[in-house]
């Protein structure tokens, strides 16, 4: 079984949209989802209305929960917050009642899907120390849990621990080893933060225990237009092409 796990969509409706093509040619059994549906672009009904009908399980983002009202975007920089108000006055009820509905963790199989770190959705997992505290977390899940995928920092990376020391690994293919745990960010679909705008998603075979990275180019002038045109802030159209 082959399951694509992507994260951070940002209602960047172009960059999901590359990524459900090149997924499609993948062969893959499943798509899940890490978090940020909405925020800082200009198509938040059309990516969750992709997300409810091609049913993509998926876990609660910071930008979702302030999206919905749930929470208050009060530790969100001036750019974020101010999409967030945005896309609060133009998110159809329905969409945010989608929402308001989903977890903020979920099993599926024999990971656990999360958007910042394990029981805090806001909180940035992006030091082999915040990797640590993760790790140790997870081991007090029933279950003996090996696999979490986390979002939330925009950058595709792997933290592995063997037996209590944490390593980094950023290659674009992994071979998961069963004396091992692992923590993985698949990178961003919408808002690529490593310097490199394509988007960014990952495939994990269940069977062969391997983690695939892909980056698919789409068409940021088409998402950036859009930007402006909404009355967003410029600044988020101009980052979408600098990939930070
Ligand atoms: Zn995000």
């Amino acid at each position: 079984m082959r399951i694509a796990v992507i994260a951070d969509i940002h209602a960047n409706l172009e960059a999901l949209q590359a990524v459900l093509d090149r997924i499609a040619a993948l062969t893959v059994d499943e798509i899940v989802c890490l978090g940020d549906i909405v925020g800082y672009n200009a198509n938040p009904n059309e990516c969750i209305d992709i997300i409810r009908s091609e049913k993509i399980v998926s876990v609660l983002g910071n930008h979702d929960a302030s999206a919905t009202g749930r929470e208050e975007p009060n530790r969100f920089n001036a750019l974020a917050r101010s999409a967030i108000f945005w896309t609060r006055e133009h998110l159809t009820e329905e969409n945010r009642l989608f929402l308001l509905n989903i977890p903020r963790e979920k099993r599926a199989h024999e990971f656990i899907l999360m958007h910042g770190s394990l029981h805090d959705t806001n909180r940035y997992l992006l030091s082999r120390n915040d990797a640590a505290e993760n790790f140790h977390l997870l081991a007090g899940l029933p279950g003996e849990l090996k696999l979490g995928f986390f979002g939330h920092t925009h950058i595709g990376t792997a933290f592995i621990d063997h037996q209590g020391s944490i390593s980094s690994d950023l290659s674009s293919e992994l071979s998961l080893s069963s004396g091992k745990r692992y923590l993985i960010n698949p990178g961003s679909v919408g808002q690529p933060r490593d310097d490199d705008p394509r988007a960014s998603f990952l495939v994990y075979d269940l069977d062969d225990r391997t983690v695939q990275f892909f980056r698919v180019e789409y068409d940021i002038k088409m998402c950036q237009d859009k930007i402006v045109r909404a009355g967003l802030p410029p600044q988020l159209a101009w980052r979408l092409e600098q990939g930070r």
